[in-house]
């Protein structure tokens, strides 16, 4: 009995843990879902993938459809809600069950809820499998109750009693039933016109001409380790703003899934045999661990880290006055370092980690904004929004989450001093070179 794969953060066919699920049952059907609450506008009133994502998710699964037709597969893709679409491709297939990447954040978990449900009222079943993290949620060296609220703890407590599991390759064959064909994607001008947005434009300035899919995911692995050797440098140059290579930009392909965080890892280590081991190399992925910590927080958490107070329940209310706020998202504050960060964010979906953390802080501590609105509009806009990876840093910023430090802000002017020294990250995003980009 064929099953089927429903894709959802995982487009890819290496390390799927749970696409190879579904092949151990033999044919596969794998159906990709356009879910309309992910493009339905969230109580802040963003539509919650934006142009650049969408885009990016477009060509992705343009990729994935040619490597599953390679491996004599098809690739469904479907407008509606998986809770339909799902149970009614059983009825008309005759499979038994749907493998999925599991996930672990309020919503995502809510749309399984309502599949599950609905697939057992066909007499289907379904499993869930682990495939999104680096260390698997089972290697988890305490119960998950004790999780560290310090991320340090976290991570000794994991370099000293876990392993990172071996990444699986790609199958060489996804054999699908016999006369299923892929579907087209629609045409994204269209699908983005009827929820009310244009196509997003190309900008020169960008820190890469960011391209979905596995494949593109491979080739900037390539370059960024092989080719350039940059991996080596990691640490002195991963807290720049200007340019492709000051870090590794795996985020958007990570967030997607078109690369596994454990494929990363696993090619770390043969840098590290092959050409050089180093602090950079270790710290790569040092970073890939504060990636996991914030989906445990989440698995821990539940929805109250999506809450107002998150974890600290002490914490002063902040406020949701739309003006300061549209001034930030457009890039219009008295900070001249925030709005050239905010102006990248809007023309390119991409902003630094170095960025993130300025124009978080500047929003909630000196402007006194709830820290959900901003959380909502990276939502909207970045390429790699990751839930668990986006509440987690802005509550920790925003002093209510992970961050054993009270109280603590950035002072903007002086991180504009010291990351920025020569302006060229603020003229480069100045309102004046926006002005002669446009003419
Ligand atoms: C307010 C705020 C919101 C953020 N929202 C997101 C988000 O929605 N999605 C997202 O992937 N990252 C988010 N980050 C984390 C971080 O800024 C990006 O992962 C990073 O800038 C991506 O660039 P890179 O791939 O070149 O990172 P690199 O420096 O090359 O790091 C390699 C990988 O490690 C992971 N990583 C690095 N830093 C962090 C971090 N602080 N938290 C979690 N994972 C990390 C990412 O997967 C990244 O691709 C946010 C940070 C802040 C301060």
């Amino acid at each position: 009995m064929p099953s089927i794969h429903w894709f959802r953060n995982d487009l890819r066919l290496d390390d799927n843990p749970a696409l190879q699920e579904a092949l151990e049952d033999g044919e596969v059907l794998p159906v990709f879902v356009l879910d309309p609450r992910l493009w339905g506008e969230d109580r802040w009133g963003h539509v919650k993938t934006g142009p650049f994502r969408t885009q990016f998710r477009w060509e992705s699964l343009q990729d994935l459809r040619s490597e599953l037709e390679a491996r004599g597969g098809a690739l469904l893709i479907r407008e509606g809600l998986p809770e339909e679409v799902l149970p009614a491709l059983m009825k008309e297939h005759g499979c038994g069950r749907v493998t999925a990447q599991a996930e672990h954040t309020p919503e995502e978990l809510e749309v399984e809820r309502l599949v599950i449900r609905a697939v057992e009222a066909v007499g289907g079943a379904c499993a869930w499998v682990e495939g999104l993290t680096l260390y698997h949620p089972e290697d988890l060296p305490m119960p998950l109750g004790s999780l560290p609220d310090i991320f340090t703890q976290f991570r000794k407590k994991m370099e000293k009693g876990s392993e990172v599991r071996e990444p699986l390759p790609a199958p060489l064959k996804v054999p699908s039933p016999k006369g299923v064909a892929s579907d087209n994607l629609p045409s994204l001008q269209g699908f983005l016109e009827r929820h009310g947005m244009l196509m997003p434009v190309a900008d020169s300035r960008a820190v890469l001409p960011f391209q979905g899919g596995a494949s593109a995911a491979r080739a900037r692995l390539k370059h960024y380790f092989w080719d350039s050797k940059r991996l080596a440098v990691y640490k002195k140059t991963r807290n720049g703003l200007v340019g492709a290579d000051y870090s590794s930009k795996f985020s958007p392909w990570l967030a997607n899934g078109c690369i596994s965080a454990r494929r990363i890892a696993s090619e770390v280590r043969r840098f590290e045999r092959e050409v050089e081991s180093n602090d950079s190399t270790y710290w790569l992925v040092f970073e890939l661990i504060w990636r996991d910590y914030f989906r445990f927080v989440a698995m821990k958490y539940g929805a109250k880290m999506f809450h107002r107070k998150a974890l600290k329940p002490d914490s002063p209310n902040r406020g949701t006055q739309r003006h300061p706020f549209e001034a930030w998202k457009e890039g219009r504050t008295q900070d001249a370092f925030v709005n050239a960060n905010m102006r990248e964010l809007s023309q390119t979906g991409f902003m630094s980690n170095r960025g993130r953390q300025n124009v978080a802080s500047y929003l909630v501590h000196d402007l006194g904004i709830d820290w959900r609105l901003g959380a909502s509009w990276f939502e909207h806009m970045l390429l790699d929004h990751d839930p668990a990876s986006n509440t987690g840093n802005w509550i920790y910023v925003a002093g209510v989450g992970n961050d054993p430090r009270p109280n603590r802000s950035f002072n903007t002017k002086r991180q504009a001093e010291m990351y920025d020294a020569n302006g060229t990250y603020q003229t480069l995003w100045s309102t004046h070179a926006m002005e002669l980009d446009i003419r």
